[in-house]
């Protein structure tokens, strides 16, 4: 009898863990891009690996998207997962690109960031897990979100061009 209850206990797990892994807004689901230090560093420039892989942050007013008014899409510098769409983007006056939403909220995944002694959101790319900046709850609406992405953790791909 024992036995019985744990097998069925085993099949109920399983199937909740078969569930979890269905659910693509945790970004389980897609196919994930998995790379080794030295493969990431072979593939981004340095300044792009210390953002991308080592969470570092580009200096305001100095990357190449945050002025940016072209139509297109901005995909992950690391993978090229599509993320953000022209249409969210917004001039925040931050000094980094900017957009009040993500093109699918199965591109990206979020987690509090506790580092340098602030509470902060980070934003991730769901498909190589690269860094790309902070979710901000200041944004304008539909959303109210900022998401602060560092210009170096994106390339951009203009609308004629797909
Ligand atoms: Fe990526």
């Amino acid at each position: 009898m024992k036995k019985i209850i744990l097998i069925t206990l085993y099949c109920f797990a399983m199937q909740l863990v078969a569930q979890s892994k269905k659910n693509p807004a945790e970004g389980i689901f897609m196919d994930k891009v998995e790379r080794t230090d030295k493969e990431w560093q072979a593939c981004l420039t340095p300044a792009e690996y210390q953002i991308l892989r080592e969470k570092g942050t580009e200096r305001a007013f100095t990357g190449k998207y945050y002025n940016h008014k072209e139509v297109g899409t901005y995909v992950c510098a690391g993978c090229d997962n599509e993320l953000f769409s022209s249409n969210t983007k917004y001039d925040s006056g931050s000094g980094w690109p900017a957009f009040y939403d993500a093109l699918d909220k199965s591109k990206v995944n979020t987690k509090m960031d506790y580092s340098f002694g602030m509470k902060r959101i980070e934003v991730t790319c769901a498909k190589c897990d690269s860094h790309l900046g902070h979710v901000f709850e200041d944004g304008p609406r539909p959303t109210g979100l900022r998401y602060c992405i560092n210009s170096l953790a994106l390339d951009f791909v203009a609308k004629d061009k797909k």
